[in-house]
């Protein structure tokens, strides 16, 4: 049995766009459907970045402890829970909790729950050493797993997975990511190229395309660099990628991925900039008779699914380690795109 403190550090707003304090807190106690984790490594998605800010029409808890990639260890438990020993990993996802009743999650369509509670956003996250989960939609994370390098496993990795399987691409075919050196994009060039899929990076800068090639792509375009970006995809794709995954947190290159998609070929929205908009010229849409879907997570197979690839050592995390005091620098490094793969908090400093 270890030892749970009373209080514990955490980084805290009170408002959006205001001071992020790192400070003491009290440590939250278990319900008794929940674990308590001892979050030991946070990864800093974007999507804290927008929750931090306030960018979207859904509002959060306020004062509010962001994170959603959070790995640790199971410290105590409520009387219902009955697939968590205390000692067990687990991780800490968007997806804190869902109904598991409704027509959604009763289909595996669990983010889609109108119920759902959602970690660093409506509930508590992962920014602090000690965090609750809804223990059925908590991670489980194999014994003797590196818990930084799982991290990003926990939001980008389930996600980016899930998002190829719903672009539908078969292996062979060309994969498209835009946003392809940030944290998502960096995951996504690996489960793509896992999933045998020709895989053209889009991002912008000497660090991303770097590790984009590094981590697989078999063409890197600049989009800072390239004058025509559409016609430069379709010139080494030899008539467009089959899908495309849209990681990035802007809007201009949703309209571009379908302009040039393949004819039949699918766009996936999964960035979620700030008011953002999907245009798409109705006769092109049509004459090629492209799909465009949003992907939004996984359900708890996909987390499964994205973790056993990690496990058994698919996976390289492109992780920058820094104390968990350090977030507002991240968001800044965030903001500016200077970001290439991942920061990881320790919550230990
Ligand atoms: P990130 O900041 O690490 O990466 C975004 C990347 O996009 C950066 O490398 C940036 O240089 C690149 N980019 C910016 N403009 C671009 C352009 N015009 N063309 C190509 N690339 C461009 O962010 P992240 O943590 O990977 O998150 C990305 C987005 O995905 C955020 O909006 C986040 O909220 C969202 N997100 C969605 C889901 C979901 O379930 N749909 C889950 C997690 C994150
Ligand atoms: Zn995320």
């Amino acid at each position: 049995m270890v030892a749970i403190p009373k209080t514990q550090k955490a980084v805290v707003f009170e408002k959006h766009g205001g001071p992020l304090v790192y400070k003491d807190i009290p440590v939250p106690t278990p319900g008794p459907d929940e674990i308590l984790i001892n979050v030991k490594f946070s990864g800093v998605c974007h999507t804290d970045l927008h929750a931090w800010k306030g960018d979207w029409p859904l509002d959060t808890k306020l004062p509010l402890v962001g994170g959603h990639e959070g790995a640790g260890v199971v410290v105590a438990k409520g009387n219902q829970v009955t697939n968590f020993d205390l000692g067990d990993y687990a991780g800490i996802k968007w997806l804190n909790g869902s109904c598991l009743s409704c027509e959604y999650c009763n289909n595996g369509f669990e983010p889609n729950c109108a119920s759902a509670l959602l970690s660093g956003y409506t509930v508590d996250g992962s920014f602090q050493q000690y965090a609750i989960a809804k223990a059925i939609h908590a991670a489980p994370i194999p014994a003797g797993t590196d818990l930084a390098n799982v991290a990003p496993i926990l939001c980008a990795g389930i996600t980016v997975y899930k998002a190829i399987k719903e672009s539908g691409v078969k292996p062979g075919q060309w994969l498209a990511v835009a946003g392809a050196g940030g944290g998502l994009g960096s995951l996504c060039i690996q489960y793509g190229r896992l999933m045998g899929l020709r895989v053209l990076g889009i991002d912008t800068g000497a660090a991303k395309a770097k590790l984009a090639q590094d981590l697989g792509t078999e063409v890197f375009i600049d989009f800072a660099k390239t004058p025509d970006l559409v016609a430069e995809v379709i010139k080494v794709t030899d008539g467009g990628p089959h899908a495309v995954i849209n990681v990035a947190a802007a809007e201009k290159p949703f309209e571009m991925s379908c302009r040039y998609v393949r004819p039949r070929g699918t766009v996936v929205a999964v960035g979620l900039p700030k008011n953002g908009y999907i245009r798409s010229e109705i006769m092109t849409t049509v004459l090629k008779s492209i799909t465009i879907k949003g992907s939004y997570v996984g359900n708890r197979a996909d987390t499964t699914e994205a973790l056993d690839f990690f496990s058994r050592g698919l996976i390289e995390s492109p992780i920058k380690i820094v104390g968990l005091s350090e977030l507002a620098s991240v968001f800044e490094l965030m903001e500016k795109g200077e970001i290439a793969g991942r920061y990881v908090l320790d919550t230990s400093k």
